[in-house]
């Protein structure tokens, strides 16, 4: 298998696999798993040693969205039983921060519905709790807020913010499958907006919506090229009442695969396994470093409940990994 070789030297000198090489890897049987995990276990801690990033969120603005994600329980064009209500204010937004900080999360995100902040009030609401967060909490502030504009985004550094998220989602050949609301270029020009900005940029997808290796490929060559510093990896949990609800669920081992592709084609970067771990991971979320990952998120999800952080945390005692703590 020349290719493990070739995966293993490229890991640890940091270039990665190209688009090409990410194929054959991922085209080996899922029985060649504990093969791939013996090389991504070595790039991983090669480059991130045992240390793990814990972010967590607050869905601060939650379903109403005008796009049609096919995904996604928020769309207003899906009938799914969520909880709906606009922007909360921001001394909620802070005390959830507050509670996050002491589960032992490094980073907290305000994460809103839709695309746009189309008010001028839920900006306000936006700036007056970062400010506010930098006094109360010592977590690195986060947000994912949509495609927002070049202004909108200095305020908000202006304020505070440190780190901004935008998934892609998918590769943007299969992104019509998923989206028709709209364009995947946007989606783009916000992330390179906000590393032109200076900030941190997450921006990754998730899995399981019926792409193919090559659109999980693509979408990976993509965030390379876009120099994003965190890959946040989420796998479908169908909900009811998305045209995904009957969505056939991925295998613990083809998750597993698709973490340690990402990082033997992006040994450097953060990889952070988000919404549907407990659920396509289940008892193989152990493994999900050994895989590559180098950090989760904790708490719940935007809609959907995480798991247990008692069982989170002695997780990462008893593989021996540690919680990384805030840099600045
Ligand atoms: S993923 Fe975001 S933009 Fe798409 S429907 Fe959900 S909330 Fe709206």
């Amino acid at each position: 298998m020349d290719i493990l070789k070739k995966a293993l030297q490229n890991g640890l000198n940091g270039q990665g696999l190209s688009g090409p090489d990410a194929m054959a890897l991922a085209a080996l049987p899922n029985d060649n798993i504990y093969e791939i995990l013996s090389v991504t276990d070595k790039v991983r801690r090669r480059h991130k040693g045992m240390e793990v990033n814990l972010c967590s969120i607050v869905n601060a603005k939650s379903g109403l969205c005008k796009e049609d994600c096919s995904f996604c329980a928020q769309s207003i064009k899906y009938n799914t039983a969520i909880k709906e209500y606009p922007m909360v204010g921001a001394e909620a937004i802070v005390d959830a921060a507050v509670k996050a900080e002491s589960t032992g999360a490094r980073e907290f995100s305000i994460v809103t519905s839709g695309t746009k902040i189309e008010k001028e009030k839920d900006v306000s609401i936006l700036i007056e709790t970062l400010k506010s967060m930098r006094e109360t909490v010592g977590m690195e502030r986060c947000a994912s807020l949509g495609i927002l504009k070049r202004e909108v985004l200095e305020d908000l550094k202006e304020s505070g913010l440190e780190s901004y998220h935008h998934n892609l989602e998918t590769s943007a050949s299969f992104f019509p499958n998923i989206c028709t609301t709209h364009r995947y270029e946007e989606d783009i020009e916000v992330i390179k907006t906000a590393k032109e900005l200076g900030f941190y940029v997450c921006s990754g997808g998730i899995f399981g919506l019926g792409e193919s290796w090559a659109d999980r490929i693509e979408l990976a060559e993509t965030l390379k090229k876009l120099e994003v510093d965190s890959i946040p990896v989420n796998f479908l949990n169908p909900r009811p009442g998305t045209p995904l609800e009957g969505a056939k669920n991925l295998t613990p081992i083809d998750c597993l695969k698709i973490i340690a592709v990402i990082r033997l084609m992006m040994p450097v970067k953060d990889i952070v396994i988000c919404g549907g771990r407990n659920v396509g991971l289940r008892d193989l979320q152990p493994l999900i470093f050994a895989a590559g990952a180098n950090g989760m998120m904790i708490g719940n999800y935007l809609t959907t409940p995480g798991r247990d952080i008692e069982a989170d945390t002695q997780m990462l005692k008893d593989l021996g990994l540690k919680p990384r703590g805030v840099d600045r």
